[in-house]
């Protein structure tokens, strides 16, 4: 039987509940127990509380069954109209292969500077190359788009650093490239201390994969 783990670890004293980040699993299955360790690590990179949240909603809202894959766009939606007002970010975690209409796949989706995104590590997977699975590098590469997609929340937008966590992967030997570290220019800006660099900022209607 699944465990279905529902953490909600009491707020700090001077925490808003917009320091909050609420993980929700989506069809996890048994790799949902990678979420507590990544609540875990998400907490210390970005200094937040973690809670952990089943939805409510049905994930198969966002099935399409011509492609057999699920639109990221609409579970965003989705997560987003289920979270409380005051709620801070929110992060999506499945095992389902996304799409979103223009691209085949997709790693995760955010959006910039706002509140939702969601990651996948159906694609991350070894097994799906055909090769052994490595619960451990599954890890490592869910906890490095894990945190490039909220990256993007922090309104980040893709380095041309390929070792920073919000260079942008295609495919997911450039996962492994890269750290899950935010180069020095990142991180200033995350922490508001700098001006998104000029000539790379990316329209904000747009999700950042
Ligand atoms: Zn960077
Ligand atoms: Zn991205």
């Amino acid at each position: 039987m699944e465990s279905r783990p529902e953490t909600r670890k009491s707020l700090r004293p001077g925490v808003t509940p917009l320091d909050v980040l609420r993980l929700v699993p989506i069809h996890c299955g048994t790799r949902s127990k990678m979420l507590g360790p990544l609540g875990e690590e998400l907490r210390r990179v970005f200094g937040v509380n973690v809670e952990q949240r089943y939805p409510r909603f049905d994930p198969e809202l966002a099935y399409d069954s011509s492609r057999g894959q699920y639109n990221s766009r609409l579970l965003l939606a989705a997560l987003l109209a289920e979270a409380p007002s005051g709620t801070g970010r929110i992060l999506g975690v499945t095992s389902v292969d996304l799409f979103i209409p223009v691209l085949t796949w997709v790693f995760g989706e955010a959006q910039l500077d706002g509140a939702a995104a969601i990651v996948s590590f159906h694609r991350l997977d070894n097994e799906i190359y055909g090769l052994p699975a490595s619960e451990d590098l599954l890890f490592e590469r869910l906890r490095k788009e894990a945190i490039h997609e909220l990256g993007h929340t922090y309104n980040l937008v893709h380095c041309h650093d390929d070792r920073c966590v919000m260079s942008s992967s295609t495919y997911v030997d450039g996962v492994d490239i890269k750290s899950a570290r935010f180069c020095a220019e990142c991180t200033r800006i995350r922490r508001g201390k700098g001006a998104n660099r000029p000539g790379s900022a990316e329209p904000g209607s747009r999700p950042r994969g």
